[in-house]
């Protein structure tokens, strides 16, 4: 079994991958198991039906992360080796970041713990729920309690580049760059919370907005991105910012390869989302190396956590979703190339 280690801890970026079960449907169409993980940092993908030896496999079908999670791993144990070191760092000052990154279909919202719909009985038990239980557990100790600390909550998305406040009846906001590269969302709703069964009721709330007046809400929200942010700020008279952890459940990444490509604004979705997630991937690259110039200007997305790129304290963990059954291969793979770049 795993165990919490330091070198997780001390890390400025962590990428993992996750693989969910077969689903019942993929059952019944005799869907075939086409990914494995032998080992706690390494995931294959591999020939149907083949025996797993590493030995035989080509470079191109091992991926090594940090850590890798197969299908009987609980969102408990995702989220204690990905956000959970990630929300202390926020009382240290952090600016925190965990993607869930990912096709549509793949896991990400019920990683992430966004799904509302009704059809999730477990959707309270996500990345989202246990972090803000952590953060008031953390906000009650001993320890932070001479920060005299609040946590606020805002949850947005970003769709075509535009932003939209989900706690605001998706008001369309604008995103302005001051002349000291200050990003700012002007007007977002951003709530006072006092205890961890407010930020899902928050979230509750944000997530009922997100899929409204849509034929397919799914479908829709498949195509945006969504994120949650826990805001620490000191109860002095500015409301002083002190910690900062986005929870972002990223818009599917498959290509456009699949959807009818006559339908335009198909295409523009498409085209956005594509350069959005390869302006991410740039951006937390560029941090890796700590390198002074992070391209976070090249996507709304980046530009909204640009704070969450600079300063030394940023952290960032990224969780790539893969689905196990050979028809999602083609998808699977350029996840797990999209994550072995990132770092
Ligand atoms: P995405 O947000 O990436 O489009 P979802 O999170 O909506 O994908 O997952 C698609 C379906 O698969 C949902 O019904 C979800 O409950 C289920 N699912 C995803 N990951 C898991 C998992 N690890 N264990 C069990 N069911 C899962
Ligand atoms: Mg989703």
């Amino acid at each position: 079994p795993l165990s919490t280690t330091d070198h997780i801890e001390s890390q400025r970026i962590c990428v993992c991958v996750r693989k969910r079960p077969l689903n019942k449907q993929e059952i019944n169409k005799k869907e075939i198991d086409v990914v494995s993980v032998p080992g706690k940092g390494t995931l294959l993908v591999h020939e149907p039906k083949q025996k797993v030896d590493l030995t035989k496999y080509l470079d191109n079908q091992i991926f090594h992360f940090d850590y890798s999670f197969d299908e009987t791993a609980t969102n408990d144990l995702v989220y204690k080796f990905t956000a959970k070191p990630l929300v202390q760092s926020i009382f240290e000052g952090a600016m925190a970041t965990c993607f869930a990154y990912g096709q549509t279909g793949s896991g990400k919202t019920h990683t992430m713990g966004g799904d509302f719909t009704g059809r999730q009985q477990n959707s309270a038990k996500g990345i989202y729920a246990l972090a803000a239980h952590d953060v008031f557990t953390y906000l009650n100790h001993r320890r932070y309690a001479n920060l005299d600390l609040s946590a606020y909550v805002s949850f947005f998305e970003i769709y075509n580049g535009k932003v939209f406040d989900l706690l605001n009846k998706k008001a369309k906001l604008r995103v302005l760059e001051d002349d000291r590269q200050q990003v700012q969302v002007v007007g977002l709703e951003e709530v006072y919370v006092s205890s961890a069964e407010e930020v899902i009721k928050m979230i509750q709330m944000g997530s009922a907005c997100r899929t409204s007046g849509q034929t397919s809400a799914n479908a829709n929200s498949s195509r945006s991105h969504a994120i949650l942010q826990i805001v620490l700020r000191r109860n002095d008279r500015a409301t002083t910012l002190l910690g900062k952890f986005s929870l972002v459940d990223l818009a599917g990444n498959e290509r456009g390869t699949d959807v009818s490509s006559n339908d335009r604004s198909t295409l523009v979705e498409t085209a956005e989302i594509n350069r959005s997630l390869l302006a991410l991937k740039e951006c937390i690259r560029s941090l890796g190396m700590n390198s002074d110039h992070i391209p976070f200007r090249m996507s709304t997305l980046t530009k909204v956590l640009r704070d969450s790129f600079i300063g030394e304290k940023s952290r960032t963990c990224m969780i790539a979703m893969v689905s196990p059954g050979m028809a999602s291969c083609e998808y699977t793979m350029n996840t797990l190339r999209y994550a072995d770049r990132v770092d």
